[in-house]
């Protein structure tokens, strides 16, 4: 089995979730008592997210780019960064070592086209929903188009995800709004939708959305546990 690396604690609420899935997936495909090889470097998200709101991605790229060093150094075989919006700086993290990035895109992009889709709703932070490196990797590399919420829509999830998700609060109001995007996403065209942060799954829970819905973290633990088995 080989060691993964993973960059985390962007919220640490979902870093939690990783390391449940990916252990799942471990035990899953190879027996109960098995559980993944897997190193955590666990930064302090506060950092992270004044560089976020001060535009400064050159030292965020910088504080990943180190985060995925210790990694390499620590013994991991791969890398994953915890986050859909830090895949922003993706290009650093990736220069930085010489191991394989699994890049979040990739993952969700390959499960939407294993169901046939090409058109879905995105929704994350105003930095993944309204920057190009989520969306135009998705386009080029997938050829799946990604819609997004109106700008007062994608104000208000923003707001969610930094004041209530990342911060352990899900609450059902929270949930029923996230259907709601859900819903008009798919009136305005989309085929599915795509919940690009890593905590809207936490939000969502077992809820139904009646749609497909592509819950990044999920499959981006999924790719860990292929790639350490693989
Ligand atoms: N975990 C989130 C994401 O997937 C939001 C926190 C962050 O800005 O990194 O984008």
């Amino acid at each position: 089995m080989r060691t993964i690396g993973l960059i985390g604690g962007m919220s640490w609420e979902s870093t939690v979730e990783y390391y449940r899935l990916i252990n799942r997936g471990v035990r899953d495909r190879c027996g109960p008592l098995h559980s993944a090889r897997l190193l955590l470097d666990s930064l302090d998200f506060s950092i992270i997210a004044a560089c976020q709101r001060t535009g400064d991605w050159t030292g965020a790229g910088a504080l990943l780019a180190a985060s995925a060093r210790r990694l390499e150094a620590g013994g991991a075989e791969c890398i994953l960064i915890g986050a859909n919006t830090m895949h922003r700086v993706a290009d650093a993290v990736e220069a930085a070592t010489s191991l394989p990035l699994l890049h979040i895109v990739d993952a969700a992009g390959r499960a939407i086209r294993a169901q046939g889709l090409d058109t879905v709703l995105l929704l994350g932070t105003a930095f993944t929903m309204e920057q190009p490196f989520f969306r135009e990797r998705m386009q080029r590399d997938h050829g799946v188009r990604c819609l997004v919420p109106e700008p007062e829509q994608r104000a208000e999830l923003h707001r969610l995800i930094y004041e209530e998700l990342c911060a352990g609060r899900f609450r059902p109001q929270a949930r029923d709004y996230l259907l709601r995007l859900i819903a008009d996403g798919i009136r305005a065209g989309a085929q599915g939708a795509i919940l690009g942060c890593t905590e809207l799954g936490l939000l969502l829970g077992d809820a139904e959305a009646g749609v497909p819905v592509f819950d990044t973290a999920a499959l981006h633990a999924a790719a860990a546990v292929d790639f350490a088995l693989g």
